[in-house]
């Protein structure tokens, strides 16, 4: 799995996160000048306990400092301020903050886990800056608020790739187990199947749990909601259906701002992406054929055994992203930024899609659902508009946060999230979560 990551970044350099690797960097510089690789075969004048100590001295600093420019970061955020703030001129890529994050003590906690401060010659890793972020973030949800809703990404995040979740998953427990104690769950997934026998192949391990729990109330069995396409289809818990799904339809669940994307413009996205894509397949001669679905348009192997190479896919979804924005978003610049018919293209493993909407719209709707069907308890604080579920109260997990489309990262936009790189790193962070709920930190 890690090889995953690595071949993104010799791919396109362009898309480290930046603030990953600032952070790393900087942690660079004490692991250089004062770790001790010789004391591994001459321990004469060494004491290895004192120098583990002085590490973990060093380390840890620098995370509270970090975490101070990170809190003026957001009250710059939240002053509306137009000055860029200190981090944001070290940090230009650096996005806005639902919370504050305890970056020292999510330090703290992963160097128990993982011995960051005992290594001589392996200095912290982008991974061990990732996992701390993680922690923070669960700890920043569970600690300055009540976390209300948990969204998760299916394919990486919740089973392996291109596989389903099995009665055998150690996930499934602790889904359940949050579900026990009310925070909704939802599944954003890019699997776009408009039937709900699909869907419960996918996930008949956690559906079945969910219908024979003995744990959760009625009530409690309508926590969770699955969002396929991004954005497109939702399903909800139904015990009486026979794959214990139940359609709703759109009407009742699209926001305002997506009731707005009209027929025609969504039609005419869906014409320049068709296009792009039977370009590719006759560019690259993929072996693979272009299927167009009412909200969606991708190309799929014509023999479900046959991988195409990992390449092809990841430029077939560049291509076809660039074409869509300089035809739809008229050549303003970032694909965020399209106002008419918002997108997601993305490379899904063995195909490639194009999506209307993107993660950021479907968590967004379990924001609205839950709360609108009597599940935010009290998630208007003062002065809100909308009785929705709001960004510090969600937290969303998922795998893609760098490769070609990342539409996990468009959730950043709408809530708090973790970045995990496996379906066993998603079980770690549960664990942790539940860990938090059950004693804040100070
Ligand atoms: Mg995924």
């Amino acid at each position: 799995m890690t090889s995953r990551y690595r071949v993104e970044y010799a791919l396109k350099t362009h898309r480290r996160d930046q603030f990953i690797e600032w952070v790393k960097g900087l942690l660079a510089v004490p692991f250089v000048l004062y770790s001790q690789p010789t004391g591994v075969f001459d321990s004469t004048g060494y004491n290895v306990a004192q120098t583990v100590e002085e590490a973990h001295r060093r380390y840890a600093e620098i995370f509270r400092d970090v975490e101070a420019m990170l809190d003026d970061h957001i009250a710059h955020q939240a002053a509306g301020n137009k000055v860029p703030s200190k981090l944001r001129l070290l940090v230009p890529s650096i996005g806005n903050f639902f919370t504050r994050l305890p970056l020292e003590a999510a330090f703290k906690f992963q160097d128990r886990k993982r011995y960051i401060s005992s290594r001589r010659f392996v200095a912290p890793s982008f991974n061990d800056v990732r996992l701390i972020l993680n922690t923070a973030q669960l700890m920043a949800v569970t600690t300055y608020g009540h976390l209300q809703l948990a969204t998760f990404d299916g394919d990486v995040t919740l089973y392996d790739d291109g596989e389903s979740l099995e009665p055998s998953s150690p996930v499934i427990p602790r889904m359940i187990d949050l579900m026990r104690k009310n925070v909704k769950i939802g599944i954003v997934t890019a699997a776009g199947y408009t039937t709900a026998d699909r869907y419960y192949a996918r996930l008949h391990g956690l559906l079945d749990a969910i219908a024979s729990s003995t744990v959760l109330t009625p009530q409690q069995r309508q926590n969770i909601v699955i969002m396929g396409g991004e954005a497109n289809y939702l399903f909800e818990f139904s015990p009486t259906s026979p794959h214990l799904l139940a359609p709703v339809p759109r009407h009742r669940w699209l926001t305002p701002e997506m009731s707005g994307w009209s027929d025609a413009g969504i039609a005419a996205l869906l014409d320049v992406a068709e296009a792009s894509l039977r370009d590719c397949v006759k560019t690259m001669n993929l072996p693979a054929a272009v299927m167009r679905k009412d909200r969606a348009v991708g190309i799929v192997p014509h023999d479900p055994r046959v991988r195409i190479p990992r390449e092809s896919l990841e430029e077939t979804v560049l291509v076809v992203q660039k074409t869509l924005e300089v035809a739809v978003g008229g050549g303003r610049g970032r694909d965020f930024d399209n106002r008419v018919v918002p997108f997601c293209a993305f490379n899904g493993g063995r195909d490639v899609f194009v999506d209307i909407g993107d993660k950021s719209w479907g968590v967004s709707v379990c924001q609205k659902w839950f709360a609108s069907n009597g599940g935010g308890d009290g998630g208007g604080e003062g002065g809100r508009d909308s009785n929705a579920i709001v960004g510090e109260h969600t937290l969303h997990v998922g795998d893609q946060f760098l490769s070609a489309g990342s539409n996990d990262f468009k959730a950043r936009s709408v809530g708090t999230t973790a970045w995990i790189a496996s379906p066993s790193e998603t079980v770690d962070l549960l664990d942790e979560l539940a860990d938090f709920m059950g004693k804040k930190i100070t």
